[in-house]
C-alpha cells in the first residue's frame, strides 16, 4: 500500500491546471481569480473636485479675511455634485459647491460653509485659506494606468470598487473546475423518495456537492447510480469529457458488489492505484480515463468525506490555482484523549480552536455522520500509536 503522500503526489503529476478562461462582468467576479493585470483607464477622481460643501473662489481673494474682518465675494454660480459649471470664477466671486462638485475653472481653493455666513447673493468669508487647499485633485487616488488588479489575485470587494471607479466593467478570470460526482449504491435511495427496508439516504452526494461548490468548483453532473457495471460505465463514458475531474462514492473495496474495479476495467481506464495506507477510507482507488483524473472513493460518509480532503481538495488545488485551497496544516495540544489504538495511519474528527484540539463529540465509525456537525479538522494519528492523551502534541488538517 502507498503512503498518502505517494497517493497525492501520483495525483498531482497527472494534472494540469485549466486553462479555460471566461470574462465576466463585475458583479459575477468575486472570489475568481484574475488571470490578467488591469490598469486604471482613466484617472480617478477624474475631475478636481471638492471634499466638502463650501466656496470655490481665488485664495488671493481671501488672503485678509478673519472673523473681526470678513471678506465678502460675489456669489456667481452654485455647483451642485454632478454639474457641469462652464463659467469662470473671476476676481472678486465665488461659487457655492458641495461634495463631490467639480471645482470652477478660476477658482484655486475651497472655504468650508461653516468658515462664512453662508450666504446667498454675498458671501462673508471668516478664513483665509491657501491656494490648492481643500480640493482633491484629478487622479489623487488613481492615476490613470496604475494597475489595479493583479494576475493571479483573488478578486475581493475591494478590487470590485476599484475596477468600478474607473468604469472597468468586466473582469478576464479562470474557469472555475468542472466536476462530475456520481454515488453508486443498491441501497441509496434520493430524497422526496419514501426510505424502503434496508435502503438508506444518499448523503455522500450532498456532502460531496456541498464541499465542492465551497471550493469553488462548479459540480456540472450529479448522479445517482445502481451497483450496476453497464450503468456506472455508461454515465461516465458520457461525461467525463465535459468535466476536468470526475468523483465517484462506493463500490470500491473487496464485496462482491464492489463494482468500481469492474468498471474502470471495462472503461480500459489507466489505474493510478488502489488503497492507501490510512483510515478512513483506505480502499480509495484513483484512474485516468480519457486523461481525466477519476477518483473514486470509499462509500462510507466519513470515509468519503477523508478521502476527499486529503485527495480531492489538492487535485481541485492543482486544477484551479487556487491557493486558498491549499492543504492547511496546524499543530495542536489535546484537551480530550482518543483511546482507540491505530495500527495504521488514523485521520480523526476534530475541534480546533487557538490550539488547543478537542475530539468531535458523537461516533467516530467511518459510517457515521453526526460527528461531522461542528467538527473543522481532522486529527493525523501516525500509524502505531496507542491512543491520545490531554497534553498529546498533534498535527491536524483544517476543513
Ligand atoms: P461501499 O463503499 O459501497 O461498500 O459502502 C460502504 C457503506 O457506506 C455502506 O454502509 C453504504 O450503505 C454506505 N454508503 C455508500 N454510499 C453512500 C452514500 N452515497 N450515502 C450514504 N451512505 C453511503
Ligand atoms: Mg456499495
Amino acid at each position: 500500500m502507498i503512503t498518502l503522500e505517494q497517493a497525492t503526489e501520483t495525483l498531482l503529476n497527472e494534472i494540469r491546471p485549466i486553462t479555460r478562461t471566461r470574462l465576466i462582468s463585475l458583479e459575477k467576479a468575486i472570489g475568481r481569480i484574475s488571470v490578467e493585470d488591469v490598469h486604471a483607464p482613466i484617472d480617478m477622481p477624474p475631475f478636481d473636485r471638492s471634499p466638502l460643501d463650501g466656496y470655490a473662489q481665488r485664495a488671493a481673494d481671501i488672503a485678509q479675511a478673519s472673523r473681526d474682518k470678513p471678506v465678502k465675494l460675489k456669489a456667481a454660480a452654485e455647483i451642485p455634485a454632478g454639474v457641469f459649471w462652464d463659467g469662470t470664477i473671476s476676481p472678486g466671486s465665488t461659487a457655492r459647491i458641495m461634495t463631490g462638485s467639480m471645482i470652477p475653472k478660476g477658482a484655486d481653493c475651497v472655504v468650508k460653509q461653516e468658515d462664512t455666513d453662508d450666504g446667498e447673493q454675498e458671501v462673508c468669508f471668516y478664513v483665509s485659506v491657501k491656494s490648492q487647499e481643500n480640493i482633491c485633485f484629478k487622479g489623487e487616488d488613481i492615476k490613470k494606468g496604475t494597475r489595479i488588479l493583479s494576475c493571479g489575485s483573488v478578486v475581493s470587494y475591494a478590487h470590485l470598487a476599484v475596477l468600478a471607479s474607473v468604469g472597468h466593467s468586466r473582469v478576464l478570470v479562470r474557469d472555475r473546475v468542472k466536476a462530475g460526482l456520481l454515488s453508486t449504491g443498491d441501497e441509496l435511495t434520493l430524497l422526496g423518495e419514501p426510505l424502503e427496508q434496508g435502503k438508506i439516504y444518499n448523503s455522500n452526494l450532498f456532502m460531496l456537492a456541498g464541499r465542492m461548490e465551497n471550493l469553488g468548483a462548479d459540480v456540472i453532473s450529479l448522479y445517482n447510480a445502481k451497483d450496476d457495471v453497464l450503468e456506472v460505465c455508461r454515465i461516465i463514458e458520457r461525461e467525463i469529457d465535459g468535466v476536468d475531474i470526475f468523483f465517484t462514492t462506493g463500490g470500491v473495496s473487496v464485496g462482491r458488489r464492489d463494482i468500481m474495479h469492474a468498471v474502470l476495467s471495462r472503461l480500459g481506464a489507466t489505474i493510478l492505484f488502489w488503497k492507501i495506507s490510512l483510515k478512513p477510507g483506505t480502499p480509495v482507488l484513483a484512474a485516468i480515463y480519457r486523461e481525466k483524473l477519476l477518483l473514486c472513493l470509499s462509500g462510507n460518509p466519513f470515509a468519503a468525506m477523508t478521502n476527499f480532503e486529503l485527495l480531492g481538495r489538492p487535485s481541485l488545488h492543482k486544477l484551479s490555482g487556487d491557493l486558498r485551497l491549499k492543504l492547511v496544516r496546524v499543530k495542536g495540544i489535546m484537551d480530550d484523549a482518543f483511546s482507540k489504538r491505530s495500527p495504521e495511519r488514523r485521520f480523526v474528527r476534530a475541534v480546533y480552536e487557538n490550539g488547543r484540539v478537542k475530539i468531535a463529540p458523537h461516533s467516530h465509525s467511518s459510517g457515521a455522520l453526526l460527528s461531522l456537525l461542528g467538527c473543522n479538522a481532522l486529527i493525523d494519528i501516525e500509524g502505531g500509536s496507542p491512543g491520545l492523551n490531554p497534553g498529546d502534541n498533534v498535527e491536524l488538517v483544517l476543513l
